[in-house]
Parts: C-alpha cells; sequence; structure tokens
C-alpha cells in the first residue's frame, strides 16, 4: 500500500452540512409575510427549483420578473441570517473526519458548485474554513458536476494526483464527476436525496448511511 499523502475533496450541501432546513425555514417565514400558506409539501415538490419558478407556482402564475426578484431576494436574505443564526451544523461524522485527515497530514479541498458567498457563509457559520487551503467554487468552474473540473482543480490547488485523491459526494452527479477526474469517491446517504444503489452504479467506491462509519484506513483502503 503506498502510504504517501492522499487528498481529500469535499462536496458541501448535503455532504458537510444540510441546508434543506434552513432553506425550507427562509420560504415559510417569506410565505408567512406575505400572507401565503406554505406546507412541507410545497417544499417537497419544489425542492431544488430555481426561484423564479417557485414563486410562480406557489404564489402567483402571473409574477413578473421584477416582483419574482424581489421576493427572491427577500427569501435569500433570510436564509443567509438562519444560517448565519447557528441553524446550519455539521452533518454527524464530518468534524471527526476533517480533524483525522489533518492529523495524518492529507490536505483537503471543497469543490462546489454553490456561489462563494454562500460558501464563505457555510463554512464561517461552521467554523471549518481553516480546514481547506482551496476552495473551488461555482464562479471557479465553467462546467457543473457530473464533469469533473470542479475537482480537477480541488486536486491541482492541493498539489495532489487525482488518483491519489478522495471525494465525498452526496449526489449521482458529484459521484459521476469523481469518476470522470479519476479519483475514488465515498458517497453519504445521510440527506437523503439520492438512494445507495443510484450512488453504486454512478461509481462510488463506498456508499455509507452517515460519514460517523468512516475512517482514516477506511480511505486509505479506497486509495490503494
Ligand atoms: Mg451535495
Amino acid at each position: 500500500m503506498n502510504t504517501g499523502k492522499i487528498g481529500i475533496l469535499w462536496d458541501v450541501d448535503g455532504t458537510l452540512v444540510d441546508t434543506a432546513e434552513q432553506h425550507f425555514l427562509a420560504w415559510e417565514q417569506l410565505s408567512t409575510e406575505i400572507g401565503h400558506p406554505f406546507t412541507r409539501a410545497d417544499f417537497a415538490r419544489t425542492f431544488g427549483w430555481r426561484n423564479p419558478e417557485i414563486i410562480r407556482t406557489l404564489y402567483d402564475a402571473n409574477a413578473d420578473d421584477a416582483k419574482c426578484e424581489r421576493l427572491a431576494l427577500r427569501k435569500e436574505t433570510l436564509y443567509r441570517d438562519s444560517v448565519m443564526s447557528g441553524g446550519t451544523k455539521l452533518l454527524p461524522g464530518v468534524k471527526a473526519l476533517l480533524d483525522a485527515f489533518e492529523a495524518e497530514g492529507w490536505p483537503q479541498a471543497v469543490g462546489s458548485s454553490a456561489p462563494r458567498e454562500n460558501l464563505n457563509l457555510l463554512l464561517g457559520a461552521t467554523g471549518t474554513r481553516d480546514y481547506f487551503p482551496t476552495i473551488v467554487c461555482g464562479e471557479d468552474v465553467t462546467r457543473g458536476k457530473p464533469d469533473p473540473e470542479v475537482f480537477l482543480k480541488g486536486a491541482a490547488g492541493l498539489g495532489i494526483a487525482p488518483t491519489r485523491c478522495v471525494v465525498f459526494e452526496d449526489a449521482v452527479a458529484g459521484v459521476q464527476a469523481a469518476k470522470a477526474g479519476g479519483m475514488a469517491c465515498i458517497a453519504v446517504t445521510f440527506v437523503g436525496h439520492h438512494p445507495a444503489e443510484k450512488l453504486r452504479e454512478a461509481g462510488a467506491g463506498l456508499v455509507v448511511a452517515t460519514l460517523e462509519e468512516v475512517t482514516v484506513e477506511v480511505v486509505q483502503r479506497l486509495v490503494g
């Protein structure tokens, strides 16, 4: 077994943190402010959509762009307030792994499609920014996952060959991106947006229910 350094590449939403609840609370608050009902079912039905489509579907089918923009701005403000007030926590097992990899001297990067502003906010709110010498965000890439660009840039930033890197992901497109980049991938089903079987099919070398199942040895075995 090669015992050299391993590069660790982290997806953020659904892997490091789960911000779905903060998005739900922001929509709920906005709905209250404008006197409109909003339920868990409304949230589930529109999860992952862009703001204008959500607004036209839930509030006003004839909303013009200005109205959509005004409501979306308010929603994003409420979302960021919720994140900053401590509503976002690291998912189970994450903190222990960040510390374990750091203790091994393995460099860690973030590879996320999220805007830099949101990443800064999330990493700041969870006190994890200092773990990552390299942060690759939505603005840094021209092609989103499943293209490997975001992870290849992360590996390059860490100075580690892609074949010596392990990606942590929760989504099928992210697993595909890791595989396309020649990297091993550990997929986690904790937030439950993607079934284990689909993640395995996409090329995950290991699928776990929570990152509490992962250790330094498990990661080492994947890279070989
Ligand atoms: Mg994700």
